[in-house]
């Protein structure tokens, strides 16, 4: 009954009957590209900029972004990362960003509403990162974190298209932009769920709140099927659907969330490995039956045990 300890993910990862589901990092800092690396993580599917400057009083210039930018895309040549523009407010403050006395940080003005005071903050960082892209000859993706609407995406993809980034996504976080998912899917190239986000304003749960932890579990069926509704978007667009929150690091999950229509992962390095080879296990016609009972249950703890029937076979 010890712990079993799996070796080093050999991506690509795949289901048992070869469909193929991109496995990425979540990466905070230069500092977090190595163990990435080192756990078989296919790029990087979620890059937390603001990380890089979460001491910074004032904006950092254009040549400090580059620079930072440019110690991660040179830990994954040939690979593909996916960098989020600053995410400031609620939960993640940046004091050249983020008002102090908003009554309700969490719906502030936090993520790309920033840009509505300061879109230069949004320009300048837009222009460091296609910067730093060419110089390092690095497959780099840009989105956007706390989109609301479709108007919102357009602005994004307009900045991002004109500092010079090819392809362009926003995250999906807020009960709004699931319900116009096909709109967003025909002005971007891709979305990111962010369940962390997307479930705490689906349940109206506080996502730093431990007492309402149960509220936010991410086999919630109201956030699974809020996935569900993106997921059957992306599959009639034909638009890549990745989900960079914690809940794609749980390998009994993550077999779901790919039924549901999900086309990528992006996680903690240390959880590559325990879902790669969950999902190597499993058809995809299994996965999605797991995900058509996780839906249909009543709460999350009998959404687990009907997912993990199905998926025993
Ligand atoms: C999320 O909300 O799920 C997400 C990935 O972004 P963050 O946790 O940084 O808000
Ligand atoms: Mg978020």
């Amino acid at each position: 009954t010890g712990v079993v300890t799996l070796p080093p993910w050999q991506g690509p990862a795949r289901t048992a009957d070869g469909h193929r589901v991109i496995l990425g990092a979540n990466v905070g800092a230069p500092r977090d590209t190595r163990r990435a690396v080192e756990r078989g993580a296919e790029g990087v599917g979620l890059f937390r900029t603001e990380f890089c400057f979460l001491d910074r009083q004032s904006e950092p210039g254009i040549d400090d972004q580059v620079a930072a930018y440019r110690e991660v895309f040179a830990a994954f040549p040939g690979q593909k990362v996916i960098v989020r523009t600053l995410d400031a407010g609620s939960d993640k403050p940046l004091p050249f960003l983020t008002a102090d006395d908003e009554p309700n940080p969490a719906l502030g003005v936090r993520g790309f509403r920033t840009a509505r005071r300061d879109g230069a903050v949004l320009d300048n960082q837009l222009l460091a990162i296609a910067r730093a892209a060419d110089a390092e000859s690095a497959e780099v993706q840009v989105m956007a974190p706390m989109i609301a609407t479709v108007q919102e995406a357009e602005d994004f993809v307009q900045r991002a298209r004109a500092a010079g980034i090819p392809s362009v996504g926003v995250m999906i976080e807020t009960p709004s932009a699931a319900m116009v998912a096909d709109e967003l899917m025909r002005v971007v190239d891709f979305v990111s769920i962010g369940t962390n986000d997307l479930s705490q304003y689906t349940m109206a749960a506080d996502r730093q709140s431990g007492e309402l932890a149960a509220l936010a579990d991410p086999w919630q069926p109201a956030l699974l099927r809020m996935i569900r509704l993106i997921g059957e978007a992306g599959e009639r667009t034909a638009t890549p659907v990745g989900i960079c929150g914690e809940s794609a690091a749980d390998p009994a999950l993550a077999p779901v969330l790919v039924g549901l229509g999900v086309t990528s992962l992006s996680m903690s390095a240390r959880a590559v490995t325990a879902v790669g080879t969950a999902l190597s296990a499993l058809p995809l016609s299994r996965c999605r039956d797991a995900a058509a009972a996780a839906c249909a249950a009543l709460d999350p703890a009998r959404a687990r045990a009907a997912a993990a029937a199905v998926l025993a076979g």
